[in-house]
């Protein structure tokens, strides 16, 4: 499948063409300063490249450029532009609503535009591109690949500012996060270099290139990244400040008396390693200077990776353990300084690096190498970004399933709306430490899900804060001991329960249960329960769905919700059921008898 994935800036335009299953980009090209008589046109092709400067008038005579030179007389990389199957647009902002890249329809296009306001530079600029390749090539799926998507995942205690709730719910001020479709291929990559799955793995990712951002990957789904309403939060970048005293934005402009545009321009132009060493974006030219002592330029570099390290010790703390620390972008790939200074020190975490490997190592055809000593519990890889090849295989993938979902479309998928609070399932072992050797649950009444019951029997949850009586068991035994709570309850008991699936325990609280007979400590096991909906395999394969998908239900109604992440588990013994957790259907306002409708695949393994 051959995919054009296209990339607009306020005044360039870069376009890919690349073909999805060898994985291989067949030419590429920039289009910069569109709009002024220097317009400049380069166009790479194997290992050629050609520049040529002409005015170019807006950004539908740059694509219209790229196309031409697509198909040229005399060295043309496709015989017709009839041979590209679907074209991939990088959207920069999709708000709380994309939470995964889509196929654009006139409502795609419209909740774009919603997003204007948090992010006026980037998204305009991407309608144009999209305005303009549609009206070129009208006939072909365009699909929106969200920088913000990968982020969706984020729980709200990573998202929500220290503001007035309202400025959240009202205008979505919150933390988006940035760079998702690069965290999102590196981190498979460096899953699939050592074998593993990804929901396994706790990953950390930091993206350092003009703009720089980290992420914590827990089982695959980012729960947190430096980058927030804007990209200007987190890391020290080439011109962006990161983190500040927002106070510093009001001494400015009172003391100092500049304009909006002008603080603007500063913190996001003129201020990172460039305004710190007063030399350059780039880390090499700074690096340079700071080997011949100069102070600023060594300054810029210190701060750079002090401020990288703080970040990963932080999301190391977060994710209670790290398998794997990933360095990507421009720097990330390059820079053996940066990523040597950055490590140093990170023992206590597991992390080694092996000097000589960091030295030496360069990426090879893989894209991928290691960097970490033998010893090293935390593996350390530097892993080179293709956000162009995941985009192309965004778009591919979004394209095969729209096929799906206008297929789904004839049948009615209508999901009736649980909402679970808090609830215990034992283990035989410890069911009979609380209650007595050979002891067993007498049911009282079944629930939803087939062969699964409430039990007569209760247990107190005792936290390290607050203790709750007369919580439910649901028979019968499972495997594992498992305690699901709410967030209202987990602030009651004073435990920070983070979101997971059932059965996935590991780096989770524990917590006391008290039986009738005794009382036994739990090690881990308490969760609150990621959204969910439970089906059989027949209502699986009659709704075009598989166990594991990812997918997301708009709740009908005066105020329509969508509920992204909600996890597909199908199993026979199974009733066609969403569990939303209480809290969340409290906040969303949802009533007893709600019910969900299909709005789309998000993520299929
Ligand atoms: P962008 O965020 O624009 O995609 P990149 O990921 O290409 O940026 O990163 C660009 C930055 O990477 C440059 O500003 C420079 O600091 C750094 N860089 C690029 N090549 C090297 C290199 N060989 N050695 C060290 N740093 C490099």
């Amino acid at each position: 499948m051959i995919i054009l994935i296209i990339n607009c800036g306020s005044s360039s335009l870069k376009y890919d063409l690349i073909n999805v299953q060898e994985g291989e980009k067949l030419a590429g090209g920039l289009v910069e300063n569109i709009g002024q008589k220097d317009s400049a046109h380069t166009f790479m092709k194997d290992v050629q490249t050609v520049k040529e400067v002409k005015e170019v008038k807006d950004h539908l005579a740059a694509v219209r450029l790229a196309l031409n030179n697509l198909v040229a007389k005399d060295n043309p990389v496709l015989s017709n532009l009839e041979e590209i199957q679907a074209v991939g647009h990088r959207v920069v902002h999709g708000g709380e609503k994309m939470t995964s890249s889509r196929v654009i329809t006139p409502e795609v296009k419209e909740q774009i535009k919603k997003c204007i306001d948090l992010a006026p530079l980037h998204n305009p600029i991407n309608l144009a591109g999209i305005d303009a390749c549609q009206e070129l090539m009208p006939n072909i799926p365009h699909v929106a690949v969200f920088d913000t998507a990968f982020h969706s995942s984020m729980p709200a205690r990573a998202y929500v500012y220290g503001i007035p709730y309202n400025l959240y719910r009202d205008h979505g001020f919150r933390r988006y996060g940035f760079h998702g479709t690069s965290h999102a291929y590196v981190a498979n990559k460096a899953a699939e270099y050592l074998g593993k799955e990804m929901n396994e793995l706790n990953i950390i990712s930091c993206h350092l290139g003009n703009g720089a951002s980290i992420c914590a990957i827990e089982k695959g789904r980012s729960i947190d990244t430096s980058m927030g309403l804007t990209p200007l939060e987190g890391l020290i970048m080439g011109t962006r400040c990161g983190d500040i005293d927002p106070a510093l934005v009001l001494v400015l402009q009172k003391q100092l008396g500049l304009s909006i545009d002008e603080t603007d321009k500063l913190l996001n132009k003129q201020s990172g390693l460039t305004g710190i060493s007063g030399l350059s974006n780039d880390i090499r030219q700074v690096m340079e200077e700071a080997n011949n002592g100069n102070y600023q330029a060594l300054l810029a570099i210190q701060i750079f990776c002090y401020r990288l390290k703080k970040y990963i010790g932080a999301y190391a703390a977060v994710l209670g353990h790290l398998d794997i620390l990933i360095f990507t972008g421009g720097i990330g790939e390059n820079s053996k300084g940066i990523r040597a200074r950055t490590c140093q020190g990170l023992d206590l975490m597991g992390v080694a690096l092996d000097e000589m490997k960091n030295i030496f190592r360069n990426p090879n055809n893989s894209g991928i190498f290691e960097i970490h000593s033998d010893s090293s519990k935390t593996k350390v890889l530097v892993v080179k970004t293709r956000e162009d090849l995941m985009i192309a295989r965004e778009t591919a993938t979004r394209v095969g399933y729209q096929q799906a979902s206008e297929d789904r479309v004839q049948e009615e998928f209508k999901v009736p709306i649980i909402t679970a609070d808090q609830h215990i399932h034992l283990c035989q072992e410890d069911l009979e430490k609380l209650f007595g050797q050979g002891y067993t649950l007498t049911k009282t009444r079944d629930i939803s899900q087939p062969g699964q019951f409430v039990a007569e029997e209760t247990l107190t949850l005792i936290g390290p804060r607050d203790m709750i009586p007369h919580v439910r068991i649901i028979g019968p035994v499972r495997e594992k001991t498992q305690v699901e709570i709410t967030r209202t309850e987990e602030c009651r008991l004073g435990i920070d329960a983070p979101l997971r699936l059932s059965g996935e325990l590991d780096n989770t609280p524990g917590i006391v249960l008290e039986g009738n007979e005794d009382r036994i400590k739990m090690e881990k096991g308490v969760i609150c329960p990621l959204r969910h909906i439970h089906m059989t395999s027949e209502d699986a394969k009659k709704y075009s769905l598989c166990n594991q998908d990812v997918v997301r239900i708009k709740i009908p109604g005066e105020r329509e919700v969508i509920f992204g992440g909600v996890h597909v588990r199908v199993s026979d013994k199974a009733k066609l059921a969403m569990h939303l957790d209480t809290d969340e259907a409290n906040a969303a306002e949802l009533d007893t008898n709600a019910f969900g409708l299909l709005d789309g695949v998000q993520e299929r393994k």
